[in-house]
């Protein structure tokens, strides 16, 4: 079987984008500074392999604050932001709290929060229930934004508001996206967009690099956890770009090597939350029964670094 010959295109950028490394140094430098353990509110960033390392570090995982038995121990809220309210209810626990959230998710948050000042009724395009959405709108009060998930929303939706505007969650599919936003456009030709484009970089550069290899590969991998939204996408996204044999790989996947052993290329890539480890894992599985060459396929370089707040340091 070894004499099977393998051809890998890598797709770059892929992995840990600059939000989530930050998060995961929020949770390691709290529990520096704190002492274990630190609670940390939903998964710092969707991962399990990511979860388990802070796990066996010091952190506790829970998704409300009302689950913390010690509440003169620290709290993390997590990289996809929370409702305002989550402050607030710390505040009044007089917990120690610190905010994971990502900056270009905090973007987002401003904006709704300064579109609203402004007058304006919101829509929201995201996916229900992903914990972002969630908190993108808790920033605003019940009534004043509204969700808005794929086409059939957008052609269905009516509102008596004269101003409205629109913020979308930061790691959807850039093309459904506009589509979506098209389709509002033709409805309410006044709608106001976002000074900047909501998705964020590190979801549009993954998915850019997946849609400029997927047409030459057999089979497309993405490694990456279930409730990972840019995952998922970037399997859409492959899909949709050539290769409809495309897969997500999380961590109770078995390696489809019966599908592996019919194809002569294959692509990765890898979501925002998962580290780099998973993917070369992935690759040595293969090395160990392929004759394998890579060729990694970088089609933007990032350099995006966000800095942990100050009381860390
Ligand atoms: S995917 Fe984008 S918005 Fe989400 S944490 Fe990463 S940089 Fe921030």
């Amino acid at each position: 079987m070894k004499n099977k010959e393998l051809k890998i295109l890598l797709s770059a950028p892929r992995g840990f984008c600059a939000g989530v490394e930050r998060a995961i140094e929020i949770v390691e430098k709290s529990i520096q500074k704190y002492g274990a353990p630190v609670y940390v509110r939903h998964e710092i960033v969707h991962n399990k392999y990511v979860v388990d390392d802070l796990k066996s570090k010091g952190a506790i995982f829970v998704e409300e604050l009302e689950e913390i038995k010690d509440k003169s121990r620290p709290v993390i809220f997590s990289a996809h932001g929370v409702p305002k309210k989550i402050p607030e209810d710390a505040k009044d626990y007089n917990m120690t709290y610190v905010d994971a959230t990502c900056p270009l998710v905090s973007k987002v948050h401003r904006e709704a929060e300064n579109l609203h000042k402004a007058g304006y009724h919101l829509i929201l395009i995201g996916h229900q229930n992903h914990p972002e959405v969630i908190g993108t709108m808790g920033q605003l009060p019940k009534g004043s934004i509204d969700l808005i998930q794929n086409e059939d929303d957008a052609k269905k939706y009516t509102t008596e508001n004269k101003k409205i505007s629109y913020v979308t969650q930061t790691t959807l599919s850039v093309d459904d996206t506009k589509d979506i936003i098209k389709i509002l456009k033709d409805k309410f030709p006044n709608i106001k967009e976002p000074a900047k484009e909501d998705i964020c970089y590190a979801t549009t550069n993954r998915q850019m690099a997946v849609k400029n290899i997927a047409k030459e590969c057999d089979l497309f991998f993405v490694i990456g956890s279930r409730n990972s939204s840019n995952s998922v996408r970037l399997v859409e996204v492959a899909k949709k770009s050539g290769c409809s044999n495309s897969q997500l790989i999380h961590s109770q996947s078995k390696i489809p090597f019966d599908l592996i052993e019919n194809s002569n290329t294959i692509g990765i890539s890898s979501g925002a939350s998962a580290p780099e480890i998973l993917v070369d894992n992935f690759i040595k599985e293969l090395k160990n029964r392929f004759t394998v060459s890579i060729d990694e396929i970088e089609i933007i370089k990032e350099n995006v670094v966000f800095k942990v707040p100050k009381k860390l340091n």
